[in-house]
């Protein structure tokens, strides 16, 4: 046996990932800690994902206790902890019904599926059409991959799911030229989180709404990365009050355990009767327990209003960054889901920031090779926002300074 490095990788993971040089071992809050014990703050959440950051204490006690209780019985048997996570879920939102899943991808899978269906059931098998959205993301598996407006992300993997028209985002007349009796669905996210952090307009996402209702259509909201307190409501559609049929959440849902869900109305969830879609692992009982204690964090008037004063005080610091350095030419995005598009000269090279984050102390993303994304815990405090800014204007001035 040799030991495991970052060198493994190379020798027996498949190399779809090109991970950083360093293993992080331990997490606490924002803060993360590698092998050889250098600490870091972690903007990136793991892509948006530990919303309440790593090892929060009452996420750590529910998932312990759950563990020595009852694990998992596949969807033959219910169980308490998902029931609750479901009423939570219910009660918060516009949604009658949910579908557990164990991740984005499988949570729009869910949510297209039943889109076609539900089509299918009230109007004949003619109405499949997805108009979908460029730069839009949903996921991995076929289906979801070729719904997302990122041709990089199909090539190679053709014949694709047909019935799918993708369009401009933001585009009031290409959706009224594209929307038909014939359309069974339209999908977006609110804010394009992979595409490159691009909220969507209020103007337009009520003109979906309009259409979608004219054309019979269901409108589908993808908050897996815009859900669970991200933007400072507990799901964007709220801060834009728009409500769509069905809206999948995944991510921040279970902060760091694979879950996601697909939440929609009773008269649609009809149309996926018993038999129509499954999982086996979809809404176990080890995932229902995490989930109940993340929403119970986050579902709070203090911690969202925070989230939003949180995004303000994050994105002054940013501004004054780039006041100093100007490598940004826009800084985007609601709450804590933040964008800052690069300036010309740095076009395609936003990776270039993360790199150098590393090298600083501070962890940050990409979306879309132009736009440096931070997306940290929602729970991060104003000093650590003020000490992760400092590291990053340290990383920005290192990458000006290469640049030059
Ligand atoms: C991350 C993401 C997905 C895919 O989620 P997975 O858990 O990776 O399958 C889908 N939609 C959006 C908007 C996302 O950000």
């Amino acid at each position: 046996m040799t030991a495991i490095s970052r060198e493994t990788f190379d020798q027996v993971m498949v190399p779809n990932y090109a991970p950083a040089a360093i293993i992080p071992v331990r997490g606490e809050g924002v803060h993360l800690w590698d092998e050889q014990g250098n600490e870091y703050l972690d903007l990136a959440a793991g892509i948006a994902v530990n919303a309440v950051g790593h090892c929060h204490p009452k996420v750590v006690a529910a998932l312990d206790h759950q563990a020595s209780q009852l694990w998992h019985l596949s969807n033959a048997y219910t169980n308490k902890p998902i029931l609750a996570l479901a009423e939570k879920l219910v009660n918060a939102t516009f949604a009658e019904k949910v579908f557990f899943a164990n991740s984005g991808g499988e949570a729009n899978e869910a949510a297209f599926k039943l889109a076609r269906k539900h089509a299918h059931n009230h109007f004949g098998a003619e109405k499949n059409e997805i108009i979908a959205f460029v730069n839009g993301f949903h996921g991995r598996t076929l289906f979801t991959v070729s719904v997302g407006g990122q041709p990089k992300y199909t090539e190679g993997y053709e014949p694709l799911p047909g019935g799918i028209t993708h369009i401009e985002f933001n585009n009031i007349e290409q959706l009224e030229d594209a929307i038909s009796e014939r359309t069974c669905a339209v999908v977006l996210e609110p804010i394009q989180g992979e595409g490159g952090i691009l909220p969507a307009n209020a103007d337009f996402l009520t003109k979906a709404r309009e259409l979608c209702d004219r054309f019979n259509a269901a409108l589908v909201f993808d908050e897996v990365q815009t859900g669970m307190g991200r933007t400072g409501d507990l799901y964007a559609y709220m801060g834009y009050g728009v409500i769509p049929d069905i809206l999948t959440t995944a991510k921040a849902l279970g902060g760091g355990f694979p879950m996601g869900a697909m939440l929609t109305t009773d008269h649609f969830a009809q149309s996926m009767g018993i038999g129509s879609h499954g999982s086996t692992y979809g809404g176990n009982a080890l995932a229902g327990a995490v989930g109940n204690a993340v929403i119970d964090i986050i579902n709070t008037e203090d911690v969202l209003q925070g989230v939003k004063q949180k995004g303000i005080l994050m994105r002054d610091l940013l501004q004054t960054i780039n006041d100093k350095y100007q490598v940004f030419d826009e800084i985007r995005g609601k709450g804590l889901m933040i964008g800052c598009g690069v300036v010309e000269k740095f076009q395609g090279k936003a990776k270039a920031f993360v790199g150098a984050g590393l090298q600083h102390g501070i962890m940050v993303l990409v979306a879309g090779p132009s736009t440096v994304r931070l997306v940290p815990s929602l729970l991060i405090t104003e000093e650590e926002i003020h000490e992760a800014m400092a590291r990053f204007e340290r990383a920005v001035a290192q990458v000006v300074k290469e640049s030059q």
